[in-house]
């Protein structure tokens, strides 16, 4: 068994954090071994196929694969926080599906810069993310193809690979040669809030933020438990909102942000949730287009018990909608039937019972 050194991925805690698989390429060289056999020392893979480079480039992704080279690389280097270089943190934040890059892009331009600040070149995690169509240093679209060769799905593993090398020619990447393209700014505006989201998501573990919880908190602290409300604000559709309240796409964040300006990095690391967010007239605003949950509403499932159970008592019955609506205007009679379904059927029993003696004695 080889001995391997203790290497630290580049950049840990912050947006341009490098990736599992430019750590792994990093790793090899300073082994002077081919990447392939380190993977196998590491992960016990047996044989040096080209199906096995193309499985591992999923070793970013932080699926089950990258679990167990996470775990294996650890226990091999000794090294902490090795998790935060796959994408396993970002999917706490922000579905991914689809959004995954299976092949290669880059900017050459912060290519240059890495081997400039680290001797080193490395990928930053947030290359392995579609989302991530602009460099927000740079402003110009992140590059596909090999400027040298024109190879245009280049290969992140592959025999005696390197970081910054085209998989083809072998050709380093980087250099800023080919005239690049400035993004637009609606890409740009995406691209940003995907590094915010990378940033987040590589908090240390105390401060860890997960999208569920922060959403819950702010629907319970700000929004009166209106998710809804919260759903339409986002640009949510309905099949987002499950028993775990929202499970929040790029996009879901990215219209949150334009009602919450502050962005994502000042606001979703942050305990408690800021007092002004309730009060933000995109939310007061959807309240009134509502009309139906107002302030009171809460207030209104504390007493509606009573209010049924009184009623139980009432000579003549009343008819169940009459009751509900006695509480509050904003319960409608259905939901009160699925919250307390017992009470509110014997309250719609005695009702259905006196109007059918009603109607007997009138018969009579
Ligand atoms: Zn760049
Ligand atoms: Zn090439």
């Amino acid at each position: 068994m080889m001995h391997i050194r203790a290497l630290e991925p580049l950049m840990l805690g912050s947006w341009e954090r490098e990736c599992l698989s430019s750590y792994v390429h990093r790793l090899a060289e300073a082994h002077c071994v081919n990447v392939g056999a380190l993977m196998q020392i590491i992960c016990g893979s047996s044989q040096d196929s080209q199906r096995e480079y193309a499985g591992w480039r999923s070793i970013d992704f932080g699926c089950g694969f990258s679990q167990i080279c996470v775990e294996a690389l650890a226990s091999a280097t000794g090294i902490d926080g090795l998790e935060e270089t796959t994408l396993g943190s970002f999917a706490r934040l922000c579905v991914i599906l689809g959004g995954h890059r299976r092949h290669v892009a880059f900017c050459p331009m912060c290519l240059d810069e890495g081997v400039d600040c680290f001797r080193t070149a490395y990928y930053p995690l947030i290359w392995r993310l579609r989302f991530y169509e602009v460099c927000i240093k740079h402003r110009t679209l992140m590059a596909t193809e090999c400027p040298h060769c024109g190879l245009g799905k280049l290969r992140v593993f592959f025999a005696g690979g390197r970081n910054g090398c085209c998989s083809r020619c072998r050709r380093w990447l980087g250099g800023g040669t080919s005239a690049l393209e400035a993004g637009r700014p609606a890409q740009l505006e995406r691209s940003v809030c995907a590094a915010e989201l990378v940033a987040v998501s590589g908090l240390e573990r105390a401060e860890r933020v997960n999208a569920e919880t922060f959403l819950s908190d702010l629907c319970v602290e700000q929004l009166n438990e209106n998710r809804g409300m919260l759903r339409r604000a986002m640009r949510a559709t309905p099949f987002a909102l499950g028993p775990a309240l929202i499970q929040p796409t790029l996009d879901n964040w990215m219209a949150f942000c334009e009602i919450y300006p502050d962005g994502l990095l000042d606001l979703l690391p942050r305990r408690p949730i800021p007092a002004s967010l309730g009060k933000n007239p995109a939310f007061l605003d959807y309240t009134r287009l509502r009309g139906r949950r107002t302030l009171d509403h809460r207030e209104a499932w504390l007493r509606i018990e009573d209010v049924l159970r009184n009623a139980l008592n009432e000579v003549p019955p009343s008819k169940p909608r009459d009751v509900v609506s006695r509480v509050s205007t904003s319960l409608t009679t259905s939901s009160v039937f699925r919250k307390y379904p017992e009470l509110a059927r014997a309250v719609a029993r005695r009702y259905n019972e006196h109007r059918k003696n009603e109607k007997q004695k009138a018969g009579k």
